[in-house]
């Protein structure tokens, strides 16, 4: 592509066996995605452009994923239309981002992103582009042709253009082979797109594990050396990409992919050593796969139980540590939280909204053994109960010490409030400690249908 493009500079003609356009539109009989496939809001967006005389195409991920006959996540559209155009045209629009400026475009609930296409970063162009001195792009708004949008996207498979009026798919990277033999495959020199962006190793990584790809070889060469360039990415964005791998529906997967391409160092502080601990890593992994069957499920994830799952037992030593030093168990824990939280924020910026959530699981679990006096009467009417309980049920499942604990809540939660105050009874006759009165009994009952999104 660099060739081809120093050629263009130079007043060359490309060679015969390097076409100057590479470009493949593939009709409906031979990939079969027809138009109807295509979100309402996504078909008005480009019938609305191609009316008035732009290029629209519904691209990235929408496409590959109809291709394997998975549903998209959402519809994004690339045209020759600048931002300004695209606003112009539309009565819910507006333009957002800075790094990469885009035009989300309402219709009822439902928001399509489009996009101006793009130059290639190896090509002039009108516009701003700055990179810092590893190579990395800060702000790219190059406006270009289709041909250099597509040569700057990440990966072949997430550079398919469908145009929904002639339900033809436009491919100028192979990605529709590529997709038909399941390989993630970088767009031009793999190791300058890691280093132009490396969170680009990231989305290798899950791509691979959502799509059950395999990552083509040169692809994967120069991860494991460039690795250490996630440590120059923001650690918001850096957050933004992790969540994406998370709630992909395969992250235990992902993780284990993310290991084996050496990439879980740069990421938390604490994932490397949290995947070569046992105890940790089965606990992680629980959390992961119970995390993955709800997002299959298209049930909510809460992004502050998965962190707290993360975080877990990284806060174990710091807290032991603090109780060593001789703080008293509460102020020991909440010091450990905003030590752990703060440690791990240098490097993934978990947003700091998340941390009351955070915090209030994990201060519960303490909490969950001491279940005498009236104590597990107030622990259940938490407005956060729900969250803590099934933290607590994850834990019991990666260490079975702590199931008759967990089987306990299970009965405490499920039951009425003469069953309770057995439940409870049992406990201090098993332990015949001080017998202390009950005094109020709060509203008892857990809801009907627990709340388990977290929130
Ligand atoms: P998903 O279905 O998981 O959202 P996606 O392919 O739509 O996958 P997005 O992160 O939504 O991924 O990005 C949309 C498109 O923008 C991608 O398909 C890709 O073409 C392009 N893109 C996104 N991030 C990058 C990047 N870091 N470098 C180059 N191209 C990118
Ligand atoms: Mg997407």
């Amino acid at each position: 592509m660099l060739k081809r493009f120093i050629k263009r500079l130079l007043g060359q003609k490309s060679t015969a066996d390097e076409p100057a356009s590479p470009l493949r539109r593939i009709p409906l009989e031979e990939h079969g995605i027809r138009r109807e496939q295509i979100s309402a809001c996504a078909l008005h967006v480009t019938d609305t452009l191609q009316q008035q005389g732009y290029l629209a195409f519904v691209v990235g991920g929408a496409i590959r994923d109809l291709m394997i006959e998975a549903r998209p996540k959402d519809f994004d559209v690339a045209t020759n239309a600048t931002p300004e155009q695209v606003r112009g045209l539309f009565r819910r629009a507006h333009i957002i981002g800075r790094r990469f400026r885009l035009v989300h475009v309402m219709c009822g609930n439902d928001t399509v992103e489009v996009s101006t296409f793009r130059a290639h970063t190896q090509e002039p162009g009108e516009g701003e582009r700055t990179t810092d001195p590893h190579g990395r792009i800060l702000r790219d708004n190059v406006f270009g042709g289709q041909e250099s949008d597509a040569e700057r996207r990440d990966f072949t498979i997430n550079a398919l253009y469908y145009d929904p009026q002639q339900q033809e798919i436009w491919d100028y990277c192979g990605g529709y082979s590529d997709i038909r033999q399941r390989l993630v495959r970088m767009i031009g020199d793999p190791a300058t797109r890691y280093r132009e962006d490396p969170v680009r190793m990231l989305r290798c990584a899950r791509f691979a594990a959502k799509l059950d790809f395999h990552i083509e070889p040169d692809t994967r060469a120069p991860i494991a050396g460039l690795a250490g360039l996630l440590a120059n990415v923001p650690p918001a964005r850096l957050f933004d990409e992790m969540l994406k791998l998370l709630l992909s529906g395969h992250a235990v997967r992902a993780i284990h992919q993310l290991r084996a391409e050496g990439l879980h160092h740069g990421v938390m502080p604490m994932l490397d050593q949290l995947l070569d601990d046992q105890q940790s890593q089965r606990f992680v992994t629980a959390a992961l796969h119970n995390t993955d069957q709800r997002v299959q499920a298209g049930k909510p994830v809460s992004p502050a139980f998965l962190f707290a799952s993360l975080l877990w037992h990284p806060l174990q030593p710091v807290w032991q540590q603090r109780l060593t030093d001789d703080e008293n168990e509460q102020s020991a824990l909440f010091a450990a939280m905003d030590e752990v939280l703060e440690q791990q924020r240098s490097r993934l910026a978990v947003p700091r909204r998340l941390d009351g959530n955070i915090k209030e699981i994990w201060a519960m679990q303490p909490r969950f053994v001491q279940r005498g006096g009236g104590r597990a009467w107030r622990l259940v009417t938490h407005p956060r109960f729900r969250a803590g309980y099934d933290f607590l049920l994850l834990r019991a499942e990666a260490d079975h010490s702590l199931r008759e604990l967990a089987d306990w809540w299970t009965a405490f939660y499920h039951a009425d409030d003469s069953l309770r105050d057995n439940l409870v009874a049992a406990l201090t006759e098993k332990a015949p400690a001080k017998r202390r009165r009950r005094r109020k009994k709060p509203n008892a009952n857990p809801p009907a249908e627990p709340d388990v999104t977290h929130d």
